[in-house]
């Protein structure tokens, strides 16, 4: 209730009402946010019986496999049953993980929720945040030497996290991109530089005819020519954008105006649809042959991608063999994003408590439903009437107060009710 401590008299009418909106809603984000990485994953169940996950919150216990042993990743139920007073590290979220808990990498632990693991899950794949270390710098998480202020960057391709500063191209504003991909990875995967010219969210400016395509950080770059030129359609069926102010613009509209692929809510008939355009655009040849005749660089550095990118990458045969060779086949997969996992967290959690007010109104008939809109605006008005007073007085709202008022609202409404008399302001 911070927001309405402020001394409200110079204050404008509405603004004590937003404030306290402001905070709930607030409350409300970080909430969201707590439940997004364990929402996607069962707290009572080991989710060993469940093969490699596609994506699940996991841990890595340094008080069984400490750093020098061999590194094992544990579910989240696990964390909580198996090890609950051992020293964790959090690693987010992992793809393609098969719980560890109790298996031949732990020496003197059984686990409580599945012990009749294999040996080992030959599939799992780790790395050295397995023993709590993060980045090129293999550095501690927080770290107590550091004293730089920088966020850490998961890439999408290796799922190490990396420190901003160590990317080899500074990181634009958190809400500009949506996914990042590593400077080791891009290496591995060169093919995503044809796709960064015409997606990435990245500094690129066109000097002269467009001929140089020049990128922030001068060094490392090596530009692909091409006989075409510059000044053509590309893959993606846009003219190509003359700088990146263009760039930016054209992939943020696609960010508004496409459905996100994400969104786990989505119908299978619309996930049947995007597949179709997916198919219809590969069709007519392949993408990444025709980005390839184009120009683009070619850096030592991390990239950045917008929301829904993966959707353009192509989906002919070759590219698919090739993106299965190096082994990123989950790149064409719209629900091995991190957004996807901690939307289906939100999803399932909504499921459990589903909004009271949203399920009455879908089982209330068309004049119910007007008769609680109008309720439910009555009490809007008379929620900001109340809390006017307060910011009148420059006095602080308790929740008591709010109690309060939904007691008289109750009790206004029943009045009202037994009277047979119905207002709607
Ligand atoms: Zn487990
Ligand atoms: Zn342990
Ligand atoms: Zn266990
Ligand atoms: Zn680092
Ligand atoms: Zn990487
Ligand atoms: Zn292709």
């Amino acid at each position: 209730m911070a927001g309405a401590e402020e001394p409200a008299g110079r204050q404008s009418e509405l603004e004590p009402v937003v404030s306290l909106v402001d905070v709930l809603e607030e409350d409300e984000e970080l909430e969201n946010e707590a439940c997004a990485v364990l929402g996607g994953s069962d707290s009572e169940k080991c989710s060993y019986s469940q093969g490699s996950v596609k994506r699940q919150a996991l841990y890595a216990c340094s008080t069984c496999t400490p750093e020098g042993e061999e590194p094992a990743g544990i579910c989240l139920a696990c964390s909580y049953e198996c090890h609950g007073s051992h020293k964790l590290f959090e690693l987010y979220t992992k793809r393609n993980f098969r719980c560890d808990c109790g298996n031949s990498k732990f020496k003197n632990l059984e686990c409580k929720l599945f012990p009749d693991k294999a040996k080992i899950n030959s599939g799992n794949k780790y790395n050295a945040n397995f023993f709590g270390l993060y980045c090129v710098c293999k550095r501690p998480y927080p770290d107590p030497e550091d004293e730089i202020p920088d966020e850490m960057i998961q890439c999408i391709v290796c799922e190490d996290w990396f420190h901003g500063r160590h990317l080899g191209a500074i990181p634009p504003e958190s809400g500009d991109f949506q996914e990042m991909v590593c400077q080791a990875c891009m290496k591995r995967c060169p093919f995503l530089w044809a796709y960064a010219a015409q997606l990435a969210v990245t500094k690129v400016t066109t000097e002269d005819d467009g001929l140089v395509l020049n990128v922030d950080g001068v060094g490392d770059q090596e530009v692909i020519t091409t006989e075409n030129g510059a000044h053509q359609d590309n893959a993606l069926g846009e003219d190509v954008p003359e700088n990146r102010k263009t760039i930016v613009k054209e992939v943020k509209a696609e960010q508004t105006d496409e459905p996100c692929t994400s969104s786990s809510s989505e119908s299978d008939l619309q996930k049947a649809f995007q597949n179709q355009h997916f198919n219809t655009e590969s069709q007519s040849g392949c993408k990444l042959q025709e980005l390839k005749a184009k120009q683009f660089i070619k850096k030592d550095s991390a990239t950045y991608w917008p929301l829904n990118w993966r959707s353009k990458l192509c989906t002919c045969k070759d590219c698919m063999k090739m993106y299965g060779d190096l082994d990123v086949l989950f790149l064409t997969d719209e629900y091995d994003t991190v957004l996807a996992y901690e939307n289906k967290g939100k999803v399932d959690q909504a499921a459990d408590r589903r909004d009271p007010l949203m399920d009455t109104l879908s089982s209330m008939s068309r004049v119910q439903q007007v008769e609680l809109i109008c309720e439910y605006n009555d009490l809007k008005t008379e929620l900001k009437d109340y809390l006017k007073r307060f910011a009148d007085e420059g006095t602080v709202v308790k929740r008591e107060d709010i109690q309060q008022f939904f007691e008289e609202f109750q009790s206004k409404k029943r009045r009202r009710v037994d009277g047979m008399q119905y207002y709607c302001s």
